[in-house]
C-alpha cells in the first residue's frame, strides 16, 4: 500500500467527521413534514435478525429509517399519496449483507481489468476491447493475473480441468496502439507488454534488449511480447504509474459500487488507502455512494489518529472510523502464516511474523506489537489483528489478557482478524475476553485443498471452526476478503460464504460430507453472522444489522427463501432488490 502524506490524511478524516452534522440535520428536516412512509414493502417473509428472530410480513420505510416492522396492515396504513409501495410476492428479505472484510480499491482495480478466470483468446481480446471503451486514451492497462485457475486442474475439488491459458498480445495489438499494456501471470512467473508499453520503456519491439529480461517468441520466431526474469519489474517500475488518476480511481469506484449493490451488500469494513477515503467522502457529498463504509487504517497510525480525536465511534453512519488493523503473521498462501510447530510438508518451516513484531533483522522483539496495541487501545481505538497460524492467534490473546491487566477490562469488540487456525486450548479464551472473530468463510472452500498436506490432520480441525469459536462465546462474524489474492478470486457475492458456512464443500458440493462438518453451523447462524454481527463488531448495531423500528432501512430482498432452499440452492439465489437508507439501489 502506498503510504500517503499525513498531513494530508489528516485533514481529510476531520473532514469527514464534519459531514455528520448536516446528515443528520437533513434528515430531521424530512421526516417532519408528513406521517406517510417514503417504501412500503409487503406480503413478504421478512427474517428481522433480530433478538428472537422473528419474522414479519412487512415494512414500511420514512426518512431513511424502518417506521414499521410487522404485518402487512401496520406497514400499509402508512401509505400516503406518494408512498411507492412494492408487493413482494413471498419473497425473502434479509437486512444488508454486512461484510467484515474488504479491500476495496484492489477490487476495483480488479474489476477494471483481470483475465484471471479467462480460458480463450476471444475472451481476451473482447475484455481488452471492454476496458479501452472505458478509459481515456494513453491510459495504462495493468493487472492481469492470468492463469491463476490453471492448477486447479490439478488435484483440486473445485477444477473444472482447465486448459492452460497464456494471452496472445498480437491479437490486440490494433486496438491498443494508444493504451500501453504491461499485464502479469497470476505468480509473476512471467509478464506481457503491447508494443506501446515497450517503447514507453526505451525497448524496441522488434529487437528487444534488458538487463535482466528474457524475450519470448512465438512458434515462427516472432517475439510475442512475453518476458520473463528479474529485470521485468524494473524495467516497467518507472514508467507504468504506480497509482491512478484521481478520475480513473473515482471511475473505478463507480464500478465496484455497483458490483456490491448487485450482491445486497449495504455496508463494508474497508482497508484502502486515504484517496479511497477521500473518494467516499465526494461522492457521499453527491448521494452517489451506495454502500456504507467501516474504514480501517494501519495500526501503527495510531497517533495520527489520537490527534486527530478519531476514536471508536467517529464518522457517521455512511462513513465510520475508530478502528486500524494490524497484522501479526503471514499467510497459508505462502506458507507464512506462523505455527508452533513446523509445516508438515516443510519441516525447517513455522512461518514468519510481521514488521511489527520484530527488529531490523527480523527477530521477534518482546513487547513491540504490544506495545502498539496498548497506545492504540489508551486513545479509545478499536483493534483489529490479522492472525492466522495457532501460534499468532494464540499469541495475540496473551496481548489481550495484557490489555486488560495494563488498560483495564472493558468492551473493546478486539477482532481476531481471520482467526484461521486455532490450537485447542485457546477456543475457551475466545470467550473468555469476548473477541469478534472477523472470518471469511468461502476461504474455506478454497483452502480445503491443500490445508491437510500442510498442516496435518490433527492441526486442521482447529482450522475454520466456525462452531467452536461460536460456542467459545466469543461473536461470529462474516466477509469475504474481495477480491482475493493474485492466486484466488473471493468475490463480494454474500451467498459463497453462507454456503461454505452451512456446508463446508467447495462449490462443487466437495468432500459429500463436508470437510470437518461437525464445524458447520446453521442457514440462520450464517445471517446472522453476515449481518448483525458485523455490525456489532463496528460497534453499529443500535442503528444496523438488524430489520427494526428506529434502525437504517438497510435490506436485501431474495429470489429464494434462505432458510428452505438447499445448500446449492444459495449458489443460485439472487437479490432483486438492494435497498440502502430506504433508496432501492438495485432491482427495478
Ligand atoms: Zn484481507
Amino acid at each position: 500500500m502506498k503510504r500517503p502524506n499525513p498531513a494530508k490524511s489528516l485533514a481529510l478524516i476531520l473532514a469527514t467527521l464534519l459531514t455528520l452534522a448536516s446528515v443528520v440535520s437533513a434528515r430531521g428536516q424530512r421526516s417532519s413534514r408528513s406521517d406517510a412512509a417514503d417504501l412500503i414493502l409487503h406480503n413478504g417473509v421478512i427474517w428481522t435478525v433480530d433478538s428472537k428472530n422473528s419474522t414479519a410480513q412487512a415494512v414500511a420505510i420514512k426518512g431513511g429509517t424502518f417506521a414499521v416492522v410487522g404485518s402487512n396492515r401496520a406497514a400499509l396504513s402508512l401509505r400516503g399519496p406518494r408512498t411507492e409501495v412494492i408487493d413482494l410476492r413471498g419473497r425473502f428479505v434479509v437486512p444488508g449483507f454486512n461484510d467484515n472484510h474488504v479491500h476495496f480499491a484492489s477490487a476495483a482495480q480488479f474489476l477494471e481489468f483481470n483475465i484471471m478466470a479467462i480460458t480463450s483468446q476471444p475472451e481476451f481480446v473482447a475484455r481488452v476491447k471492454q476496458v479501452i471503451a472505458r478509459l481515456p486514451t494513453g491510459e495504462w492497462i495493468l493487472g492481469g493475473f492470468w492463469g491463476a485457475y490453471d492448477q486447479w486442474a490439478a488435484g483440486s475439488a473445485g477444477s473444472q480441468g482447465r486448459q492452460s491459458f497464456a494471452p496472445d498480445m498480437k491479437l490486440v495489438e490494433e486496438t491498443t496502439t494508444d493504451y500501453p499494456m504491461f499485464i502479469r501471470r497470476f505468480d509473476d512467473t512471467q509478464f506481457a507488454a503491447n508494443r506501446a508499453a515497450l517503447r514507453a520503456a526505451g525497448v524496441d519491439p522488434e529487437n528487444p534488449r534488458a538487463v535482466e529480461v528474457e524475450f519470448l517468441k512465438d512458434s515462427q520466431g516472432r517475439y510475442n511480447g512475453h518476458m520473463r526474469g528479474r529485470g521485468v519489474i524494473p524495467l516497467f517500475r518507472s514508467i507504468a504509474p504506480r497509482s491512478f488518476s484521481r478520475e480513473r480511481r473515482i471511475q473505478q469506484t463507480k464500478n465496484a459500487l455497483a458490483e456490491i449493490r448487485r450482491f445486497g451488500v449495504t455496508n463494508v469494513s474497508d482497508m484502502s488507502d486515504d484517496t479511497q477515503l477521500d473518494i467516499y467522502r465526494e461522492l457521499h457529498r453527491k448521494s452517489e455512494l451506495t454502500v456504507r463504509v467501516h474504514f480501517r487504517p494501519g495500526l501503527d497510525r495510531w497517533k495520527e489518529m489520537l490527534d486527530a480525536h478519531v476514536k471508536i465511534g467517529s464518522g457517521d453512519e455512511w462513513i465510520r472510523l475508530g478502528a486500524l488493523k494490524g497484522h501479526i503473521d503471514g499467510i497459508m498462501g505462502t506458507s507464512s502464516a506462523r505455527f508452533f510447530q513446523p509445516y508438515s510438508n516443510d519441516p525447517n518451516n513455522r512461518g514468519r511474523w510481521r514488521p511489527l513484531m520484530v527488529n531490523e533483522s527480523g527477530e521477534f522483539v518482546e513487547g513491540k506489537f504490544l506495545g502498539y496495541m496498548l497506545e492504540a487501545d489508551r486513545a479509545g481505538l478499536q483493534l483489529t489483528v490479522h492472525a492466522i497460524g495457532d501460534e499468532a492467534n494464540s499469541v495475540l490473546l496473551n496481548y489481550l489478557e495484557e490489555l486488560d491487566r495494563r488498560n483495564g477490562r472493558r468492551d473493546r469488540r478486539f477482532r481476531l482478524v481471520h482467526a484461521q487456525v486455532l490450537a485447542p486450548q485457546d477456543f475457551k479464551r475466545l470467550g473468555q475476553l469476548k473477541i469478534v472473530a472477523e472470518v471469511q468463510p468461502f476461504h474455506l472452500s478454497d483452502d480445503m485443498r491443500w490445508m491437510e498436506e500442510r498442516i496435518g490432520t490433527e492441526r486442521s480441525r482447529g482450522a475454520y471452526a466456525f462452531k467452536s469459536i461460536q460456542a467459545s462465546g466469543a461473536v461470529l462474524s462474516f466477509g469475504t476478503d474481495w477480491p482475493g489474492t493474485s492466486a484466488s478470486e473471493y468475490p463480494i457475492n454474500p451467498m459463497l460464504g453462507l454456503y461454505a458456512a452451512v456446508t463446508r464443500q467447495t462449490t462443487r458440493g466437495q468432500p459429500e460430507a463436508g470437510w470437518f462438518p461437525s464445524e458447520r453451523i446453521s442457514i440462520e447462524e450464517a445471517i446472522r453472522a453476515y449481518t448483525y454481527n458485523t455490525a456489532y463488531a463496528n460497534f453499529e448495531e443500535t442503528i444496523k444489522g438488524s430489520i427494526e423500528v428506529g434502525k437504517l432501512a438497510d435490506l436485501a430482498v431474495l429470489s429464494r427463501n434462505l432458510l428452505r432452499v438447499s445448500p446449492k440452492g444459495l449458489l443460485t439465489t439472487e437479490v432483486v432488490y438492494t435497498i440502502v437508507n430506504g433508496k432501492i439501489v438495485h432491482g427495478k
